[in-house]
């Protein structure tokens, strides 16, 4: 059964952590002999759903797990507010900060492509993330010079650090692959 220091180590260097609930309800999972609290009896803590709960609403169903404080998606939606799906496929946005720029630059270049087409045509984000260490941004329909300027961006960020912005030493490496720093690589390691 795991305990709360597995759980915590698990939560390590990623998006996510326990939440300040996290006791409580890891007393839940201890009387259901580690089975995750809002599931069937054989599903064990940390259940198959988490990861998909925290991107949809930041966080798990049971609450055990939060999306960490950074939250992009404010202030992108104030920056560009037409440019989100939001009513339609709009899912979420999740990235650390030192990816800040690069995004904000390939909306931008999204915004002025979007003037010169058709309403029908109109590129709307639907999903900015982090997955295997990599930037992902999806859209609701395929353009040509579209996947040209996300592409640009995904690149870029392979070579900036997700948690600082930095271009030293960027690698992308750790159980839970991530694109940083050597400096934010041992700052992951030594927590
Ligand atoms: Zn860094």
């Amino acid at each position: 059964m795991v305990n709360l220091d597995d759980l915590k180590k698990y939560c390590r260097g990623k998006w996510f952590s326990l939440s300040d609930d996290a006791e409580k309800i890891y007393a839940a999972i201890k009387k259901r002999n580690g089975c995750c609290p809002c599931r069937v009896n054989d599903v064990m803590c940390p259940c198959p759903d988490h990861l998909e709960e925290l991107e949809l609403n930041r966080r798990c169903k049971c609450g055990l797990f939060v999306a960490n404080t950074y939250d992009p998606f404010p202030s992108l939606l104030k920056k560009f507010p037409d440019l989100f799906d939001i009513g339609g496929y709009f899912i979420s946005c999740g990235y650390d900060k030192g990816w800040k720029d690069i995004v904000e630059e390939a909306l931008e270049k999204i915004q002025k492509l979007n003037k010169k087409l058709d309403e029908c045509d109109i590129i709307k984000i639907i999903q900015i993330k982090e997955k295997f260490g990599g930037l992902r941004i999806y859209t609701n329909i395929y353009n040509d010079d579209a996947e040209l300027i996300l592409k640009d961006a995904e690149r870029k960020a392979k070579y900036t650090c997700e948690c600082c912005g930095s271009h030293n030493n960027v690698t992308s490496k750790g159980s839970w692959i991530k694109t940083y720093c050597e400096k934010c690589h041992q700052k992951l390691q030594s927590l």
